[in-house]
């Protein structure tokens, strides 16, 4: 089943809202299997709005059209819908009554603008708005399917549950698909490495289709299966997630919602170990991704943002000579951070942060975006140094996100430079 969207209103031509309904219809028909074909964003104009229903019509099989419903004069889809099929706008007397019911327990008359709402062109029907005034329209016609649904979005969006879904999911019958996806989560792997390495499995596969897209400090490959039902659908992700797991086995950290943080937590729960951290440049960002966690105090001690040498000195233990020597932002000076702090919290697992976020402060020797990450454990310290010049949000991000992978490696045991 083909659809098109169309959102009526002018005030979304300009930019003053963001047209959410039709993002929001998208997802839902997305899960039913319905293929939306074009989206279309028109103003309240009759002209407009019918010549958008006539192209739509002509190469789809339901067209969804949001907004335009209510009483005002610049209300015109129930126009548009009536012009585009011939069928001229009739008065529909449950929907009056409701109407009138509506406004008489409100102490008020409704208009003949008001009564409006409840018309329908001739052949169609109304759709009960459990939540607003307008009413939605249904209007078969030649085969095709023209809906209407209110503009504000709780109404749009309890009305094609309850309604314009069934309805749809009736109409395709025996051919109904759900649409099932499943987000994977990469790490320590680029874009263009990750597509090279998996390449025979994303052109070989139109089911699940396998799209890798980058998202800040992260590869993702979202899965996505058309099915008979819910059981299907997860076989199949299944199915493709092992075949993905085997070629990539280092890189998944996790599925879906699972952030780096909880993956984290999970190695932390399962080693039943404890961490703390040590923050110079990230300022507190790991411990807050950290405690973001519900449960988080199971292994979460607590973490130290020591900012200046004074406080890497006096607080963590950093010694005034390696500081004079090495300098703040060092790999000596993260890996003592590290140490410091693990001695301090009495904690299995730490992490340190320390490097120059920019945008001022850089020299030759160490430009900004340089940051060395430490991950201190009864093993010992490790430390990596990278160098990711960028805003200072960004760098702060990506440092808490490699700085939380290398300590899920380590309590892990994977090796550093895997995957
Ligand atoms: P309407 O049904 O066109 O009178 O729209 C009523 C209100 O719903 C508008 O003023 C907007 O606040 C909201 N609205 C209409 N269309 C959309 C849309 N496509 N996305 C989000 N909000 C919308
Ligand atoms: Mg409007």
């Amino acid at each position: 089943m083909k659809a098109e969207l169309v959102s009526v209103g002018t005030e979304l031509l300009l930019g003053e809202i963001t047209d959410t309904n039709a993002v929001y219809m998208s997802q839902r028909l997305a899960e039913i299997g319905v293929d939306v074909h074009f989206r279309h964003t028109v103003g309240d104009n009759l002209g407009r709005i019918t010549s958008v229903l006539e192209l739509a019509l002509s190469r789809c099989d339901v067209v969804i059209i949001c907004g335009g419903l209510g009483p005002t004069q610049d209300d015109l889809t129930r126009e548009a819908i009536s012009e585009v099929t011939g069928r001229p706008l009739r008065p529909d007397p449950v929907a009056e009554e409701h109407l009138r019911e509506f406004f008489r327990r409100r102490g008020y008359t409704p208009t003949s603008n008001n009564l409006k709402q409840a018309t329908c062109p001739e052949g169609g029907m109304l759709l009960e708005n459990t939540c607003g005034t307008a009413p939605g329209v249904l209007v078969e016609h030649e085969g095709k399917a023209i809906i209407a649904v209110p503009g504000p979005p709780p109404e749009m969006r309890e009305m094609l549950q309850r309604e314009v879904l069934p309805y749809l999911l009736r109409r395709q019958g025996d051919a109904a698909t759900i649409l099932r996806s499943r987000v994977l989560r990469l790490c320590d792997v680029g874009e263009s490495t990750l597509v090279a390495e998996i390449d025979d499995i994303i052109r070989g596969q139109t089911d699940p289709t396998v799209a890798p897209y980058a998202s800040p400090g992260e590869v993702r490959l979202r899965l996505a299966t058309k099915a008979a039902s819910e059981e299907d659908a997860v076989r199949k992700l299944d199915e493709m997630e092992a075949r993905l797991r085997e070629r990539v086995p280092q890189n998944i950290y996790g599925v879906d919602e699972e952030t780096m943080e909880v993956a984290v937590g999970n190695a932390l729960v399962e080693r039943e170990a404890t961490l703390a951290v040590a923050e110079s440049c990230t300022g507190g960002l790991v411990a807050s991704r950290v405690t973001d966690v519900p449960g988080s105090s199971r292994y979460f001690l607590g973490g130290v943002v020591a900012y200046s040498n004074e406080m890497k000195r006096d607080v963590l233990g950093v010694s005034a000579e390696l500081l004079k020597e090495f300098g703040a932002v060092s790999e000596q000076c993260a890996g003592a951070m590290a140490e410091g702090v693990r001695e301090l919290h009495g904690a299995d697992f730490a992490l340190a942060t320390t490097g120059i976020a920019g945008p001022g402060g850089g020299t030759p020797q160490k430009p900004v975006g340089l940051v060395y990450i430490a991950v201190a454990d009864s093993d010992g310290t490790v430390c990596a140094q990278h160098n990711w010049p960028g805003t200072r949000d960004q760098f702060k991000q990506r440092v808490s996100q490699m700085a939380l992978n290398m300590l899920r490696k380590r309590i892990l045991g994977i090796p550093l430079e895997a995957g």
